[in-house]
């Protein structure tokens, strides 16, 4: 090789290393914005999913950049991807993930097309923009670019795009119980991201991160109410109707006693110093024995997620009885959600619960995950991939408060903390004024897009922070 071209390929080659350092955050956007489009415009409402069309999408990005990625489960129709960029495997792997499916719409109350990806006055509009397709594209731009960077890792980073999360697989033929049971040396790892957190912003400033850390544990329960069946014309005392509705109305009404976890009452307190002083003089009477009633009322009237974070919470959601206008029933039911506090002792619960009725007719039962579930670890605020979202989140979002995060709801993270792996839920931009009215679940689901653009830049930051040698 003549000495010209030497000096040529190392001036080339250190230009291009230059470059693999410089992130082109624009171009980024760019691509974040048509690969999100692309997900929102694929309807893969659950059931019935069709998540395979997702799956197939994102396989088709990842091979075209060199990243082997397959495809799994049991059911044609409702596949899961997994990808993996190789690190030299000095440490266990790190797991990004996103799911694919998105609860169902009802198109007539929606302002824009649910599956349109209208952008509107900076927002954009869709079923699945805020859950979950944002931890999709978010994950999917890290690994991307973490592969185009040429940078050297220390361990594997697997992306994963899961089907099935609204309402998991009833026959295990797909989602991430599927995917545990049979792929789990495929995403086996030390630290997962997926969805579950986000960042909270009021009037358009950004107040706060909540990484999730633990969640809520479902320990569904049913009434039970049984009388004696009858006709219709002769009226009975113990119909079991009106003793199911005379239970389900005290429980109902009943408050559950609060119960803090070291994670609520973090949260709790660092929600305190962040909210302007009439929020936070109530959340600080939460602690307070002769101000604490007070405070619990005001949060079950006015902000039914707190009320649901201090306490197992129950909510009585289906109701059945009867079958003839003119037959007396000797049974009727009553499905209860129970949503517990980690470290609840149910059956102390469960006679809370049945002093709260006192009706001998009516029993309480299991509604099959009661004692039964499991209580997943809470994930730990000490590990690196912790420290690394908080570092991540002060360059993106500089001087804001970082508080741990007790899910009221599940995510997928439940199987593998099982599995002892520690798990955060993470999020883009929620604004305070879009919680109620462009909620995730509810009609008009919509998401920032500076705020999704700046999600995908804090996810590669942590990601890169622990991945990277
Ligand atoms: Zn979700």
């Amino acid at each position: 090789m003549k000495l010209r071209s030497l000096i040529t390929l190392i001036l080339l080659s250190s230009t291009a290393f230059a470059q693999s350092k410089a992130i082109d955050w624009k171009a980024i956007d760019a691509e974040t914005l048509r690969h999100f489009t692309t997900l929102i415009k694929t309807d893969t409402s659950n059931p019935p999913g069709h998540e395979t069309l997702v799956a197939k999408y994102l396989q088709g990005v990842l091979e075209r950049e060199g990243i082997p990625t397959k495809l799994v489960g049991a059911n044609p129709d409702r596949l899961s991807l997994i990808a993996r960029l190789k690190g030299n495997g000095t440490k266990k792997p790190i797991l990004i993930m996103g799911h694919t499916d998105v609860v169902g719409v009802q198109r007539e109350r929606w302002a824009q097309d649910p599956f349109g990806a209208a952008r509107i006055d900076g927002y954009i509009w869709g079923r699945g923009t805020i859950d979950d397709k944002d931890l999709v594209v978010g994950a999917l731009m890290t690994i991307l670019q973490l592969k185009r960077s040429g940078v050297q890792l220390d361990r594997d980073v697997i992306y994963v795009a899961e089907a099935g999360e609204e309402g998991g697989s009833p026959d295990g033929t797909f989602g991430i119980q599927y995917i545990i049971k049979n792929n789990w040396p495929d995403i086996d790892a030390e630290y997962c991201l997926t969805e579950g957190g986000e960042f909270r912003s009021v009037g358009g400033k950004v107040m706060f991160e909540k990484i999730e850390v633990t969640e809520k544990v479902g320990r569904g329960m049913r009434l039970v109410a049984h009388g004696t069946a009858g006709h219709g014309s002769m009226p009975r005392e113990d119909n079991a109707i009106v003793h199911l509705s005379a239970a389900v109305a005290a429980i109902g009404k009943w408050q559950p006693p609060m119960h803090f976890t070291d994670v609520t009452r973090t949260y709790v307190e660092g929600l305190a110093k962040v909210s302007p002083p009439e929020e936070a003089a109530r959340l600080n009477a939460l602690f307070d024995s002769s101000k604490t009633a007070a405070a619990q009322d005001y949060f079950r009237k006015n902000n039914i997620e707190m009320n649901s974070i201090l306490r197992t919470s129950v909510s009585p959601n289906i109701i059945n009885g009867g079958f003839r206008s003119n037959v007396i029933p000797s049974e009727a039911t009553a499905t209860l959600d129970i949503r517990a506090i980690p470290d609840e002792d149910m059956d102390k619960f469960k006679a809370m619960m049945t002093q709260v009725i006192n009706d001998p007719a009516v029993t309480i039962e299991s509604n099959g995950n009661f004692g039964g579930a499991g209580m997943a670890p809470v994930s730990s605020l000490q590990t690196e991939m912790y420290q690394a979202l908080t570092k991540a989140q002060q360059k993106i979002y500089p001087g804001i408060a970082v508080l741990p995060w007790m899910a009221t709801g599940a995510t997928d993270m439940r199987g593998l903390r099982l599995k002892g792996m520690q798990s955060y839920g993470i999020g883009a931009e929620i604004p305070q004024e879009d919680l109620i009215t462009h909620a995730m679940h509810s009609d008009n689901e919509r998401i920032k897009e500076s705020g999704l653009y700046a999600f995908v830049h804090y996810f590669y930051e942590a990601v890169s922070q622990v991945a990277a040698k």
